[in-house]
Parts: C-alpha cells; sequence; structure tokens
C-alpha cells in the first residue's frame, strides 16, 4: 500500500490539529446559537467521513446525536462522479435540531447540494456544512460551507477515510497515489 503513495499532501499530525480546531469552532457556535445541549444532530456522510466524523465527535464534549447516510458518487475504479445517489433513510423531522453536514470531500458539490436539499425539507433549526477537505474548483468554492479543513489543489486524494476502489481508507494521512497505481 505505502509503495502506491506518490506524496503526502497533509501528515496525520497535521489533520489531527485542524480536526480538533473545527470541532472546538463548531462547540462554539453552538454555544453562540443559545440553544440549550442536545440540539445537535451531526449527518456524517459514509464512508469517506468515517474517520474524519470519529476523531472530530471525540472533541465534542457534550450532548449530540449522529445520523449516518451512505451516498456513492464514485462507484468502483470512477475518479469523477457519476451522480451522487443515497442510501439509507432519513429521520421524517429535524425539527427544533441544528444540523451539520460532514463530509469528506467538495469536489462537484452535488452530494452535499443533495442531502442539504433533504435536510431542508425536515424543518430543522439551522444547517451548516463541514467538509474536511475542499478543491480549489469553482464547484466547490460555489458551495457555502461554514467549515472547511483544508484547501487542496484539484488532484485526486486518498487516505484518512478516501478511498480509490474501496482501497486506502486506512492511510493515517492524506497522500495522492502514483499514477501506475490508479488504473
Ligand atoms: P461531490 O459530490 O462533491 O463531487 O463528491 C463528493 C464525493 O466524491 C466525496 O464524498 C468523495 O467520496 C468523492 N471524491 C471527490 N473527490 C475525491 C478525491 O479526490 N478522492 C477521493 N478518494 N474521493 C473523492
Ligand atoms: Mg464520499
Amino acid at each position: 500500500m505505502r509503495n502506491n503513495i506518490e506524496r503526502v499532501l497533509i501528515d496525520r499530525a497535521t489533520i489531527a490539529k485542524r480536526v480538533e480546531a473545527m470541532a472546538l469552532q463548531i462547540a462554539e457556535d453552538m454555544r453562540a446559537s443559545g440553544d440549550p445541549d442536545r440540539q445537535l444532530t451531526i449527518i456524517a456522510i459514509l464512508t469517506g467521513s468515517l474517520i474524519f466524523l470519529s476523531d472530530l465527535i471525540r472533541h465534542m464534549p457534550f450532548m449530540l446525536r449522529l445520523k449516518l447516510i451512505t451516498v456513492s458518487s464514485y462507484p468502483g475504479k470512477a475518479m469523477s462522479t457519476q451522480g451522487p445517489r443515497i442510501e439509507g433513510n432519513m429521520p421524517e423531522s429535524f425539527a427544533g435540531q441544528h444540523v451539520v453536514i460532514l463530509d469528506d470531500i467538495l469536489d462537484s458539490g452535488k452530494t452535499i447540494e443533495m442531502v442539504r436539499g433533504l435536510v431542508q425539507q425536515r424543518d430543522p433549526a439551522s444547517i451548516r456544512i463541514c467538509a474536511l477537505l475542499r478543491k480549489q474548483i469553482p464547484s466547490a468554492m460555489a458551495v457555502k460551507a461554514e467549515y472547511v479543513g483544508f484547501e487542496i489543489a484539484d488532484e485526486f486524494v486518498v487516505g484518512y477515510g478516501l478511498d480509490y476502489d474501496g482501497y486506502y481508507r486506512n492511510l493515517p494521512d492524506i497522500v495522492t497515489l502514483k499514477a501506475e497505481a490508479i488504473r
């Protein structure tokens, strides 16, 4: 697996520091909203956000709820989105809930906007978007996102939850792959 790495884009220590800062910021915004405890629902888009989610919420020592959904947009070896499809159903209502939608990376923005639309129909108190990575391309920059971990160039990355053909999610760093590893 390590032989296939081209270069480390963001190392584990840098990720850890940034994820902690993001959690503190979300916590602070929850306090500033004036709403009491127990009103935060995090909707995580699996599978890519799995590691991010588990690291993030362990820096949030207050009452919150999780909702996991799976959206596949890059099936198999596809390296561009084939259009997002959601698996798993949404609660009927988010009334009174401050919803934070969590994703690994903003690329075309289609996944997040689709999920945002579904949440919007369910009467939440607020919706905020949190993505670990955002590609510096117009489609991704156009998404209104309150929390973004790192802005990256338009290249295909894996690790820290992000996959290629299902592999590399367990790499602790965010890396690019050698050309011969992605075919
Ligand atoms: P969007 O709907 O914004 O185009 O796509 C978001 C999803 O596509 C992400 O949740 C992620 O699963 C996948 N994706 C987009 N860019 C990359 C990338 O550079 N590497 C990997 N591994 N997945 C990506
Ligand atoms: Mg994903």
